[in-house]
């Protein structure tokens, strides 16, 4: 009988996971469970091209033009998994329906973080993670003439470009004294907090909200803890996400804010495994988490040939990219909490590249519109090349000839 693999999950990490265990063991029979209605779609354009207008999620299907089940996969949309009976290795759906399995991929990702000041049925209240919710936004965009972003992250950064573009009068509230603390440094988020200043959108940093109430005539009224008072049509908040472990607690598996995984996306159950933005696993410094879509798509793909009887490790350096206005902004590796070095390039005013070092080996490399050199960095520290500091801070030293050996 064929290995029956059950994945629950349509993101990246759960597309990857079907795609890669039907290559590891073309005969097994992979089923990928989705609660959406539709084709698994890539999320990054939901918050830039898909609210300008420019693009449908229905463009960019994961798993191309053919879609998941092109590749041998059958695909159940509306199904929401009820339990696991882990002794009997079946899966129960809302329903009733059974499911049995010899290996099961858990890809539940991430949930966003809600403020109660903020209810997401609130009216003009919005939170961004699927199509659903993009096209609220931008139905809601195309009437309004001013919006409040509550957080000064990806979410809140992208939607702001986006809402400035269409014309819209936007206010970025962020907590910390800076923007995007967690991905660039100081001088890197001032260059994109100036782009976002030139193009109109009022940036207020270390700043607390007190209160926030519907107006009667619609529209939203935030207090500042500084006393003033912002009002606007609509609100999105994007103030981080949380992993989506309820199914593996449920089931008693380890979870420590996210799923314990092994290097082979293993559980504590061996023939459970779990990937993507769902997961804790081990990372250079320890335990991590991340939320991006290259972590999630490769981490897929290792636990999808695994879970048909590979043996791969997870080792992938992890990157993240976030576009906004005309910049482009990258960031590659894992930050050392205390690099021995910091290295930046430029070139030209909107041209920027941040290394840190740990002696002579790059760790993390975050830049604006330099895609070719963050590749070049990439490949820097997955081979752990020593590098020269000197030779990085140079613009005129292209960064792919660091790749080759020195003589
Ligand atoms: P995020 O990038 O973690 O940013 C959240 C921001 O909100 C942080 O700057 C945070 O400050 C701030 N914040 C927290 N509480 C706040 C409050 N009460 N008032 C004002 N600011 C507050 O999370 P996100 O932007 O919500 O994105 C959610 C998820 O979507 C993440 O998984 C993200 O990776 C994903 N996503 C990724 C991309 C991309 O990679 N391009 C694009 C869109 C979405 P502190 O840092 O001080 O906590």
């Amino acid at each position: 009988m064929s290995r029956r693999i059950v994945i629950v999950g349509g993101g990246p990490a759960g597309v990857g996971a079907a795609m890669a265990a039907r290559q590891q063991d073309p005969d097994a029979e992979v089923t990928l469970l989705t609660d959406e209605p539709c084709e698994p779609y890539e999320k990054p354009p939901l918050s830039k091209a898909v609210l300008l207008g420019k693009a449908a999620p229905h463009d960019a299907p994961i798993a191309g033009p053919g879609g998941v089940a092109g590749h041998g996969v059958i695909v159940r949309h509306h199904a929401r998994v009820a339990g696991i009976d882990r002794a009997g290795r079946i899966l129960t759906l809302v329903g009733g329906e059974a499911l049995p399995y010899d290996a099961l991929v858990l890809a539940t990702g991430a949930v966003n973080r809600v403020l109660p000041l903020f209810p997401p049925d609130q009216p003009g209240v919005y939170y961004l993670r699927n199509l659903d919710e993009a096209l609220a936004i931008r139905a809601h965009l195309q009437q309004a003439k001013s919006l409040v972003l509550i957080g000064g992250g990806v979410i809140g950064l992208e939607v702001a470009a986006s809402a400035a573009e269409l014309g819209l009068k936007t206010t970025v509230i962020e907590l910390a004294p800076r923007i995007l603390s967690r991905m660039c440094d100081p001088e890197t988020g001032d260059i994109i907090a100036a782009r976002h200043r030139t193009a109109g959108v009022d940036l207020r940093l270390a700043t607390s909200i007190t209160a926030a109430r519907a107006l009667p005539e619609g529209g939203i009224a935030i207090d500042l803890a500084s006393g003033e008072t912002i009002a606007a049509d609509m609100a999105v908040v994007g103030v981080g996400a949380m992993p989506d472990d309820a199914l593996a607690r449920a089931a008693g598996l380890e979870v420590q804010d996210g799923i314990v995984v092994d290097r082979h996306c293993r559980t504590s159950d061996p023939a459970i495994l779990a990937a993507g933005d769902a997961t804790r696993f081990p990372g250079p410094h320890g335990p991590v988490r991340l939320e991006n879509w290259r972590h999630a798509q490769e981490q897929g793909m290792v636990a999808g040939r695994n879970a048909a009887g590979g043996e791969s490790a997870y080792d992938t350096a992890p990157s993240f990219w976030s576009e906004q206005f005309d910049l482009y902004i990258q960031g590659v590796g894992w930050p050392v909490p205390e690099p021995t070095a910091r290295v930046v390039r430029t070139a030209g005013p909107a041209t920027r590249i941040t290394f840190d070092l740990d002696g002579d080996l790059l760790r993390y490399a975050s830049g604006i519109n330099a895609q070719r050199d963050i590749a070049a960095a990439r490949r820097l520290i997955e081979r752990k090349i020593p590098v020269d500091p000197a030779a990085l801070a140079d613009p005129a030293v292209p960064l792919a000839q660091l790749l080759k050996p020195r003589a």
